[in-house]
């Protein structure tokens, strides 16, 4: 070991000491994905062999919509079935990775002044563990997950998640998990399996809301509802939008953005999910 050559080859399996775990927004789409091997989870346990392994997963799940900030704080969350009308198999669907009571008091305390209350009552609903299960199948990283609260705008959750960086630094994987388009009343349920189907604003602001995230002008994505009818129909309830804004409140600099499993279905949801970082 004494040439520079062989120096570098030591050194660059070695994390830098600033490296940011990636944050992405991950549309998850139907609860059915959570044991389909399709092309969407297949990306998914694709996606997680791209970065280190993380240290925990912190997820800002649409299904968790509360009064107030909640984090998980128990030791073991549940695998919650927060759905209805689907085989069987999908009840019977146990996601048992560990949560992190000490990462939830530091996630707290990182977004004081906001009052942040440990919960021990959730656990991981569909928005997360029908996606981290593909991610991370052994389900031994610590899962947890940060409540959505109803009762503020848009621009707070957007600055709330920038507190949350530190988080990053610390291997921590942050996934924000909704969906862009998400109109659940207009979706067309007989076209649901055909690989690719969109309405036309459901195509349109899809694209506009990707020249904004690629642009780096989140003011207009964070005030939506100036976009136009189709964002208006495109978000017809909040919950599946806001995770994006978490996702998109954790860039710092100018760190690359990518775009996945970027495609409409059943006309009226999106599929389309935002990785940030490398
Ligand atoms: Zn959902």
């Amino acid at each position: 070991m004494s040439t520079f050559s062989d120096f570098k080859k030591l050194t660059e399996n070695i994390q830098p000491q600033d490296f940011l775990m990636p944050a992405l927004f991950i549309g998850h789409g139907s609860p059915m994905n959570g044991i389909e091997d399709n092309e969407f989870s297949q990306r998914w346990s694709q996606l997680a062999k791209e970065f280190p392994t993380p240290t925990a997963v912190l997820v800002v799940s649409a299904h968790w919509f509360t009064k107030g900030t909640k984090i998980t704080a128990m030791d073991f969350p549940e695998t919650i079935h927060d759905f209805g009308g689907f085989p069987r198999e999908l009840f019977e669907v146990q996601y048992p990775a560990p949560g992190s009571p000490k990462l939830a008091r530091e996630t707290a305390n990182l977004l004081i002044p906001n009052l942040v209350e440990l919960d021990h009552d959730w656990g991981l609903d569909h928005g997360t563990w029908t996606v981290v299960r593909h991610m991370f199948p052994k389900a031994n990283i610590p899962v947890l997950q940060l409540s959505i609260d109803y009762t503020k705008p848009p621009k707070f959750h957007f600055e709330l998640a920038k507190e949350l960086v530190a988080l990053r630094k610390k291997g921590v994987l942050i996934i924000g998990s909704g969906n862009m388009v998400h109109n659940l009343r207009m979706v067309a349920w007989d076209k649901l399996n055909e690989p690719e189907y969109g309405y036309d604003w459901a195509l349109e602001i899809s694209s506009k809301f990707k020249s904004k995230i690629l642009d780096g002008d989140f003011n207009p994505l964070i005030d939506y509802t100036s976009l136009g009818k189709e964002a208006i129909l495109a978000v017809p309830t909040p919950e599946h939008y806001l995770p994006l804004l978490y996702t998109l409140g954790l860039k710092t600099g100018s760190e690359p953005i990518t775009f996945f499993n970027d495609k409409a279905v059943g006309g009226s949801l999106t599929m389309t999910s935002v990785k940030i970082g490398k």
